[in-house]
């Protein structure tokens, strides 16, 4: 699986729009300013693939890009943004929500989570969205390089007991855009679900 090779496809803000599922699909998920763009930028190894797709407060879109036609990498709305309106929110709940409880090529979600404060109540309701379907998820403490080391540590154990409770099929891992680190892990588990 070439990360690199990720080529935008098609953005829609209707889960009646989604393409026929097809190829398996990643999707990257997280509150607003986790540090989902940078993930996916630092994974792809290009710069401005994810930031088209910041939407604060609007339309919210799901864009997927193709990865040489093996697989999807699929860029889910954030979350969590302050003062959006109410029928934003409720929006992103159905869009989201349907997307990761129903989309049949989901091979796995990757969430991504500041590691100063992960497991917010937001997080919590898209894990609750995917644990009937029991899909994996992905998380990734981003910014670890806010934390020293040993905080890092304590924050991935705490995590990983924490989400262990919430969805069964969860792994974990500390990840920083800045630094470049966790960058492999992150890739082998991606490989992992595309090739399952
Ligand atoms: P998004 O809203 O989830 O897409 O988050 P962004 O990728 O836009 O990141 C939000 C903010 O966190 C930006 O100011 C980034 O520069 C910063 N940020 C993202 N990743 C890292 C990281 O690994 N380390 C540090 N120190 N800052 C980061």
């Amino acid at each position: 699986l070439n990360l690199a090779s990720a080529a935008f496809a098609i953005s829609v803000h209707d889960t009646e729009l989604l393409p026929a599922p097809g190829a398996p699909e990643v999707a990257f998920a997280g509150r607003s300013n986790a540090g989902k763009s940078s993930a996916i930028n630092t994974l792809t190894g290009r710069r401005r693939l994810a930031f088209a797709s910041k939407t604060p407060g609007r339309t919210q879109l799901i864009n997927f890009f193709t990865l040489d036609g093996a697989a999807y990498l699929v860029d889910l709305p954030g979350y969590g943004y302050a003062g959006v309106p109410l029928e934003v929110r409720k929006h992103w709940e159905v869009l989201v929500g349907r997307y990761v409880a129903e989309r049949e090529s989901l091979a796995g979600v990757v969430l991504m989570m500041d590691a100063r404060h992960p497991l917010t109540p937001l997080d919590h309701e898209l894990l609750a969205w995917l644990a009937p379907s029991n899909r994996p998820v992905h998380v990734l403490l981003t910014k670890s390089d806010k934390l020293s080391k040993q905080a890092a540590q304590r924050t991935l154990q705490q995590t990983r007991s924490g989400l262990s409770k919430l969805h069964g099929n969860s792994t974990v891992q500390l990840f920083s855009s800045l630094k470049r680190e966790g960058l492999s892990e992150a890739t082998a588990k991606i490989t992992e679900w595309v090739r399952d």
